[in-house]
């Protein structure tokens, strides 16, 4: 008899070692490491949407006749070890893991039986067949991935050529909020069943540092209820995807987002068949093409492309920090403060609410003011990993040290997204009623965003004037007549948001 392993976001039948298993002829090994569990503060629906999904999805191998040994250990490298001992199996086969350190532990596990590692599909594009488009160039562009993607998958083609003939119809997809209406359809909800208690005693009593308000249904922790999650978005949600998906509004945290992330993620869907679902509500006339591209995109495009930089930039990526940022994640984010600014407030009660913001909010509120602040990166992927439902090193990394925090010095993204409260207003309706003036950089009621923002480029101008992409902002900054006073604030704002008081 052989073991298939499977980690916790590897939870599918079609993929890897155990797309080829049998109940005959293998056991299933899943393990809850309490090690990992205990070693960071999580929002308690991401522990939650972990455990209860790997727990649900050992339940469905056991209906399909697999003896699964679903074990409790400090590691996971304890946990096979135990299985091991008391099994014996011929063999442990394992998908290779999402992580790098993963397939570390893989290769390094000395155990009396043989290891095999098993190639992963649970992507579309495999990080060695990235590496290889990304060949021996300095630099390259998702939107060149993207439309290699595009051709060899074959999704949105007309022949030769994109349908719709262009590839790419982000400026019908930056819009503002609407003024008024909400046309957005409400996410599904599941019951919390006997699982769902059974996990949150366990977390309870294993002494797991928590944080958010607990489970109510909104993330789908089984297949099943992810496949129904799926067929909502294509039918109810993807007609609207596109045009609102960078605005932020107080009364929608969803807008016409998938939030299917966690779902791919963990296993639970497979971005082909995701993929697949939305080809066909394009190909019978059910969505726009606006629509359908910006959807394919982010996940053939941007989700793919993330994955395969992390394994071409790993190990020494996750210790870039180019700007030198070595504050703490501030209170205000992590619920030990309350704020006042209103952006901040409402981005951090959804993730205590949901553990969940969209992509503007994560970058350009949440990710901006760490980086204008000065929070050390490797702190801020840390807290996003553990916070975000569909937190993963693998999207964080790129997501949060490239992107977000410019850590990386420009390999991800040509320029910082840096931006004061001017952007935070044009994109939101946050900036009306908060108690900071957006256009104001100093002053008791200068915009905090504001304020860091200018200093920010002041601070970094040796670096940035050489960047053609900002050197215009670095220009502007220069020209400021009230340079000294900015800077004067930015001290006290940043004291401030370190102390939780601002
Ligand atoms: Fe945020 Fe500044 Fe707008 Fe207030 S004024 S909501 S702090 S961007």
């Amino acid at each position: 008899m052989d073991t298939v392993w499977v980690l916790g976001d590897q939870l599918n039948r079609r993929i890897g070692a155990l797309a080829s298993a049998e109940p005959s002829t293998h056991r299933v090994l899943l393990v809850e490491s309490t090690g990992k569990l205990r070693s960071k503060r999580w929002h308690i629906q991401r522990a939650h949407f972990l455990l209860a999904s790997m727990r649900r999805f050992a339940a469905d191998l056991r209906d399909a006749g697999f003896d699964v040994d679903l074990r409790r250990s400090d590691s996971l490298r304890s946990g096979v070890a135990d299985h091991v001992a008391e099994h014996r199996p011929d063999r442990v086969l394992a998908t290779e893991p999402a992580s790098w350190d993963g397939l570390q532990m893989l290769r390094s596990l000395d155990l009396p039986c043989e290891v095999e590692i098993v190639r992963s599909d649970q992507f579309l594009c495999h990080y060695d067949e990235f590496a290889e488009w990304a060949g021996e160039r300095n630099s390259f562009k998702m939107e060149d991935f993207y439309r290699w993607q595009r051709r060899r998958l074959g999704y949105l083609m007309d022949g030769d050529e994109p349908a719709g003939g262009r590839w790419n119809f982000d400026d019908e997809n930056r819009e503002p909020p609407p003024k008024s209406g909400d046309p957005w359809a409400t996410p599904q909800h599941s019951h919390l069943d006997e699982i769902d208690r059974e996990v949150l005693a366990d977390l309870r009593d294993l002494g797991v540092d928590t944080w958010g308000a607990e489970p109510d249904g909104l993330w789908a922790t089984s297949r099943r209820a992810a496949m129904s999650r799926l067929r909502h978005f294509v039918d109810d949600v993807l007609p609207q995807f596109g045009p609102h998906e960078d605005a932020m509004v107080k009364r929608s945290w969803h807008l016409a987002h998938s939030v299917l992330s966690p779902y791919m993620n963990v296993g639970l869907l497979l971005p082909g068949e995701v993929c697949d679902a939305v080809q066909d509500a394009f190909d019978c006339g059910r969505v726009p093409i606006n629509s359908a591209e910006g959807f394919i995109r982010q996940v053939i495009g941007w989700r793919e492309y993330v994955w395969g930089v992390y394994w071409l930039w790993m190990p020494d990526y996750r210790s870039h920090n180019v700007l030198q940022a070595d504050r703490r994640v501030p209170p205000a984010f992590t619920g030990d403060a309350t704020t006042e600014m209103n952006c901040i407030r409402h981005c951090v009660d959804g993730l205590h609410d949901r553990a969940y913001n969209h992509h503007i909010q994560r970058l350009m509120v949440l990710g901006n003011l760490a980086m204008l602040h000065g929070v050390d990166p490797w702190e801020v992927t840390e807290w996003m990993w553990a916070n975000f439902i569909d937190g993963a090193e693998w999207v964080m990394l790129p997501n949060v040290i490239g992107m977000s925090q410019w850590a990386d010095g420009g390999k991800m993204a040509t320029k910082p997204y840096a931006a004061g409260g001017n952007y935070i207003d044009k994109m939101s309706d946050y900036c009306g009623d908060c108690r900071f003036d957006r256009k104001k950089r100093t002053g008791d009621d200068a915009c905090p965003f504001t304020t860091l923002y200018w200093d920010f480029l002041d601070r970094h101008r040796e670096r940035f004037e050489k960047n053609h992409r900002i050197v215009r902002q670095v220009r502007a900054a220069e020209r400021l007549s009230d340079m000294a006073e900015v800077r004067e604030r930015a001290v006290e704002v940043r004291a401030r948001l370190d102390g939780g008081t601002l």
